[in-house]
């Protein structure tokens, strides 16, 4: 996985859009700069291999048993998502 951003980041509790606290220092950082290394990666969509996108902001959810399969988009939080499997 390449650089991952607090963000995307479970040690990371948005105040806003732009910025919140690290859960293990307290402090309040951008959501944009990059996490310390060690941090847990937020499951979401984007980081599921069920993911496939189709174009910049949205997806299918290629574990879907539907048919057409359903929408999902990158940063869809999957915390709760029985099928979810994180790409290495
Ligand atoms: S399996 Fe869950 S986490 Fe993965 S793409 Fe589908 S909805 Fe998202």
């Amino acid at each position: 996985m390449e650089k991952l951003l607090y963000r995307d980041s479970r040690n990371y509790v948005p105040i806003d859009v732009t910025k919140g606290i690290d859960h293990l220092t307290g402090e309040t950082v951008m959501a944009d700069k990059e996490a310390p290394k060690g941090y847990e990666v937020m499951p979401k969509c984007k980081n599921c291999a069920n993911f496939k996108a189709d174009g910049e902001q949205m997806g299918v959810c290629e574990g879907s048993m539907s048919e057409p399969k359903f929408f999902a988009y990158p940063d869809m939080v999957a915390i709760t998502c029985d099928m979810y499997k994180e790409v290495k």
